[in-house]
């Protein structure tokens, strides 16, 4: 494909050349891509349009996922999908997906920043991909498969169930799959 994507906030021409069709917007004079896709001029019209290309969820219910905490607020953990654990099927670049408080654990817990922090490589299991992408990480074998120090970012180790700083000698606690430490990448990334 040579055809050059738009991605939102290009800037595709000057409203004195072209009118702003469909997908586009006109800001000072200039004519940008309101969305990502194939932009079209029509020379007779003089417009330009740009026809968005929607990225569809490839992922479905039981699929096992890798993707990294984005944020973490009481009830949900925001996760961005990488790739599919032992496949070559693609996913949607940045899919964003979530992990519900109840949906963390075996065991209860009233907090999802008590489980899962920024900046953390987990495994989970889609519950569902639409419309929205939901997760789960109730099993042995997901969770937390890399996790940083919270105070000075680097790799934390598994000391009896408990996360180690080897650094600065601090302890956090995770929701840990059962292979945390030992991950090595075996998926396709996105
Ligand atoms: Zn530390």
């Amino acid at each position: 494909m040579n055809e050059k994507m738009a991605m939102p906030g290009d800037e595709l021409a000057t409203s004195e050349e072209y009118m702003p069709g469909q997908g586009t917007y006109e800001s000072n004079g200039t004519i940008f891509a309101a969305v990502m896709g194939k932009p079209v001029f029509n020379e007779s019209e003089k417009t330009v349009q740009v026809l968005e290309i929607k990225i569809v969820s490839a992922l479905k219910p039981g699929d096992i996922i890798l993707g990294e905490v984005s944020n973490v607020s009481n009830s949900l953990a925001n996760v961005i999908v990488s790739g599919v654990e032992d496949s070559v099927k693609r996913v949607g670049f940045n899919e964003m997906g979530v992990i519900h408080v109840s949906k963390i654990t075996e065991a209860y817990t009233d907090d999802a920043r008590k489980e899962y922090r920024t900046g953390d490589l987990v495994r989970a299991r889609v519950l569902q991909a639409r419309p929205s992408l939901q997760l789960s990480s109730k099993e042995p074998e997901l969770g937390v498969l890399k996790a940083r120090c919270s105070r000075c970012r680097i790799q934390m180790v598994n000391k009896s169930g408990k996360l180690y700083c080897n650094e600065c000698e601090n302890n956090e606690h995770r929701k840990l799959a059962s292979d945390f430490g030992k991950f090595t990448p075996g998926y396709t990334e996105a």
